[in-house]
């Protein structure tokens, strides 16, 4: 297998898109609190216990989906190995691609110029 050391170009699309399936988890990650605040105010209690679990349930399957992203070098699963799943990792968990290569490298090309 021949790995490219530059001409992250190539992958800047799919890359692009692994980075907005891991900010839209954790969005959702992060609105189960206030959606659960929010209902709670505006609905009351039997109705929250609904809602929080469907977003809860929302949240697992965009999370299994998030892991099962593969990556554009290797094709392994750039988030999780056989031992688990590792959300917060800006690599690869195989061939460490790193997920922010194209903004580092097009920022630095445009500081020399
Ligand atoms: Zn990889």
């Amino acid at each position: 297998m021949k790995l490219e050391v530059d001409g992250f170009g190539d992958f800047s699309t799919s890359l692009k898109r692994i980075r907005c399936k891991k900010k839209f988890f954790w969005v959702m990650f992060l609105l189960y609190i206030p959606i659960g605040i929010l209902f709670g105010l505006i609905a009351g209690e039997p109705i929250i216990l609904y809602v929080l679990f469907f977003w809860m349930m929302l949240t697992t399957l965009i999370g299994v989906w998030v892991m099962k992203t593969k990556c554009p070098r290797c094709g392994e699963r750039f988030f999780s190995k056989s031992y688990g799943f590792n959300g917060w990792t800006s690599k690869c968990l195989h061939c460490k691609l790193l997920l922010f290569n194209v903004e580092k490298k097009s920022e630095s090309s445009h500081k020399k110029a």
